[in-house]
């Protein structure tokens, strides 16, 4: 039995890593998929992909911080699929800047893409939700700014990721009148396109490779088992959870 079966699918910053990996694991369990990225030309091979393989999927280009393009995809998914059943919010950016070094409007950017992104599409997505009775959101935050803070790490990004946690509690806490399940993913160092540079970087990479116990980064499909068991009824009871994949990297 498929865990998505009949279910609709949107997935933003769906052209790479997790998002794109996200949609082709949920199109084999059975979703219909709704891939959204600003990168229309990686999100068109990405759809073309799943479609080749079998699956359902349609693509829009939405950025994260419109609230009409969210209204489009809203309306283009309800339309073509009938309703909307899972979200991941999942675009987001990198930071590079410590905090001396940092500027403020840097600093609001990576806010606006990681964080007020997420208040939009989860705002966008819940009427179409109670509509349906019930729903699944995911929201990508990271170990950075949940859980650690890095010695020279970008104040923007670890700033963004902490408040996705204190945005998933509170959406959570009331949209679980209507069934719909809000829960974060926190992902460790993972080998994905958004840490390129520092895979390519052979003393950088085996540096931050001995600060992992698992001695290794994370695939992009070990978080989409993590969304996949979100999404499906499977995690039924899970409401406002913070799931951790990062190798062991926050229990040392
Ligand atoms: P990635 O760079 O491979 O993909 C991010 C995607 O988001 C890209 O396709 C990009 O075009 C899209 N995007 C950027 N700005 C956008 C906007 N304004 N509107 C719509 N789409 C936009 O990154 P990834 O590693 O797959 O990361 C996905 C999520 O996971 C991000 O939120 C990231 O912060 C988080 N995360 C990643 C890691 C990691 O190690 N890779 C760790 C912790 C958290």
């Amino acid at each position: 039995m498929k865990r998505l079966k009949n279910k609709v699918a949107i997935i933003t910053g769906a052209a790479s890593g997790f998002g794109a990996t996200d949609a082709k694991l949920f199109a084999k369990e059975g979703a219909k998929i709704m891939l959204t990225d600003i990168n229309e030309e990686n999100l068109k091979q990405v759809a073309e992909q799943i479609i080749q393989d079998g699956g359902t999927a349609i693509y829009a280009t939405l950025n994260v911080t419109s609230p009409d393009d969210w209204q489009k995809v809203v309306k283009k998914a309800t339309t073509e699929f009938g309703g909307i059943d899972i979200l991941i919010n999942n675009a987001g950016i990198a930071g590079y800047s410590s905090f001396l070094e940092s500027d403020y409007d840097t600093f609001k950017k990576i806010l606006d893409v990681n964080l007020n992104s997420q208040y939009l599409g989860i705002k966008a997505v819940a009427p179409a939700m109670i509509e349906r009775k019930g729903g699944s959101i995911i929201n990508m935050s990271s170990t950075v700014g949940a859980t650690v803070a890095l010695p020279g790490g970008d104040p923007g990004y670890a700033t963004s990721k902490g408040g996705v946690r204190a945005l998933t509690m509170q959406a959570a806490a009331e949209l679980i009148g209507h069934n719909i399940r809000v829960n974060s993913i926190h992902p460790g160092i993972f080998r994905t396109p958004m840490n390129q540079a520092l895979v390519d970087n052979v003393d950088a990479y085996q540096q931050a490779v001995q600060g992992i116990p698992a001695k290794r980064f994370g695939e992009a499909e070990e978080i989409a088992n993590a969304a996949l068991f979100l999404a499906s009824d499977e995690s039924s009871y899970m409401v406002g959870s913070e799931l951790v994949v990062d190798g062991g990297l926050t229990i040392i």
